[in-house]
C-alpha cells in the first residue's frame, strides 16, 4: 500500500521522538511491501518561530489531505511570553478542530515488565489491563457558552451536546468493542446532568445496532473509583470531554509512565491525527534521553485505524514487547538490573525486531 503521512515533530523533545517512530515506520513499510511518504511540516513553537503562527494554513491543509498525521508535542517556555491568541497549544487545538477529530483513543494497558511502575497493589493487576478510554473532543462544557458577571464575582460554563455528536463517537466505540473484547461501558452524570440523560439514553438507541456488544452504564464519580479498584473489568469505555479529560489521565497514572503512553483522535472517515499524551518534556530535551516508545505505539495506532494495517500495528507492539522483555530502558522507566538506552538507540532497538 502507498500512504502519506505528515509529520508534525513540533517543540523540544517533539523532533527526537518523532524520528524514531519514523524510523519504526519505515522499518514496516520495508518488511510488509509498503511505500510510506513522510512530510515533514512545522507545529506549534516552531511554526511561531519560522511563520508568526502556531499552525499555518498550509499545514492545515496538508493534514487534511494526508492519510494520517503523527505528531510530536509542542509548546515550551521559549514561546511563554508569546500572547495567548498565538501560542503553541493553539496551534494543536486549532489542528483538532480544523481535522474534524472528534473522537480521541486512550488505550490504557500495563506493560508486564513495566508493572513496578503502576501505583496499585499488585493484586489489583494480577489479571490483564487492557482499556480502551474513548473521549469524545470537541463539545460539552470545554466549546458551551461562558459567562461572567460584571463584578468577577460570579460564572457560568454550558454544558451542551447534541444527539448527534454522542452517536457518532458511540458508534466508533460500539465499533472499537465488536473488535476488541465486547464489551463497552458509557459513563456518564445522568442521575444529575440532562447532558448525560440525553447521553446515557443516545447510547442505548445506538446499542440496538450492536446486539453482540455488552453494554453497561456507570457513573464518572463510580467509574473514577472502579479504575482504581477493578481496573480488569473494563474493556472499552465512552464518556464526554469534561469526564474523558480526568478518567484518560487517571488511566494514564494507572500505567505508569508517561512516556509510554500514544493517542488517537478520529474523525468520522479513516483520517486521524495521533501522538503521544505527554508534552514536549523541555527539561530533558536536546540530550538523546526521551523516551520515544509513546510515540512508536502511536504509529501502530496509526497503521491501525487510519490504513488498516492490524498486522503490522501488532508488529510495532510486538517489538515494543520484546524491547522491554530483553531489558532495555530509557531513563524514565529504568530501574535495577536494566540496560539503559538512549532515544535514538531505543528506535533502532524497536526497529530491527520489526
Ligand atoms: P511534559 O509531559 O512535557 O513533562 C512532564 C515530565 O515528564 C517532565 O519531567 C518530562 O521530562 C517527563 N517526560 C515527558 N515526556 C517524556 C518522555 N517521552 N520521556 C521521558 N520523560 C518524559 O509536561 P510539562 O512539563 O507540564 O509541559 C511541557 C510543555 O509541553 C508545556 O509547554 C506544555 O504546555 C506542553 N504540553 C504539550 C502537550 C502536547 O503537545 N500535546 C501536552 C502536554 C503538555
Amino acid at each position: 500500500m502507498q500512504a502519506n503521512i505528515v509529520t508534525l515533530p513540533g517543540d523540544y523533545i517533539g523532533p527526537e521522538i518523532i524520528a524514531q517512530a519514523v524510523k519504526v515506520l519505515q522499518a514496516v513499510a520495508v518488511q510488509y511491501g509498503h511505500t510510506f511518504h513522510f512530510d515533514e511540516r512545522r507545529l506549534g513553537g516552531a511554526s511561531i518561530d519560522e511563520f508568526g503562527v502556531p499552525l499555518t494554513e498550509e499545514t492545515l491543509a496538508a493534514c487534511n489531505a494526508a492519510d494520517a498525521v503523527l505528531m510530536g508535542s509542542v509548546g515550551g517556555p521559549k514561546w511563554d511570553g508569546v500572547e495567548a491568541s498565538r501560542r503553541p497549544e493553539k496551534g494543536l487545538l486549532a489542528l483538532r478542530k480544523g481535522m474534524q477529530v472528534f473522537a480521541n483513543l486512550r488505550p490504557c494497558t500495563i506493560h508486564p515488565q513495566l508493572a513496578g511502575a503502576c501505583p496499585l497493589r499488585p493484586d489489583i493487576i494480577s489479571e490483564p489491563i487492557d482499556i480502551m478510554i474513548l473521549r469524545e473532543l470537541t463539545g460539552d462544557i470545554y466549546f458551551g457558552k461562558r459567562w461572567r458577571s460584571e463584578d468577577r464575582k460570579a460564572a457560568t460554563d454550558e454544558m451542551a451536546y447534541s444527539e448527534m455528536e454522542v452517536e457518532r463517537l458511540a458508534r466508533i466505540g460500539f465499533e472499537m468493542a465488536k473488535k476488541r473484547r465486547g464489551k463497552l461501558c458509557s459513563v456518564d452524570k445522568a442521575n444529575v446532568l440532562e447532558c448525560s440523560r440525553l447521553w446515557r439514553e443516545t447510547v442505548a438507541k445506538v446499542a440496538k445496532d450492536y446486539p453482540e456488544v455488552e453494554v453497561s452504564y456507570m457513573y464518572v464519580d463510580n467509574a473514577a473509583m472502579q479504575l482504581i479498584l477493578r481496573p480488569s473489568q473494563f474493556d472499552v469505555m465512552i464518556t464526554g470531554n469534561l469526564f474523558g479529560d480526568i478518567l484518560s489521565d487517571e488511566s494514564a497514572a494507572i500505567a505508569g509512565s508517561l512516556g509510554m503512553m500514544p493517542s488517537a483522535s478520529l474523525g468520522s472517515g479513516t483520517r486521524g491525527l495521533y501522538e503521544p499524551i505527554h508534552g514536549s518534556a523541555p527539561d530533558i530535551a536536546g540530550r538523546d534521553i526521551a523516551n520515544p516508545l509513546g510515540t512508536i505505539l502511536s504509529g501502530a495506532l496509526l497503521l491501525r485505524h487510519s490504513l488498516g494495517l492490524e498486522d503490522e500495528a501488532r508488529a510495532i507492539e510486538r517489538a515494543v514487547e520484546q524491547v522491554l522483555d530483553e531489558g532495555y530502558r530509557t531513563g524514565d522507566i529504568f530501574s535495577e538490573g536494566c540496560t539503559r538506552v538512549g532515544c535514538t538507540q531505543m528506535g533502532d532497538l524497536v526497529a530491527a525486531r520489526i
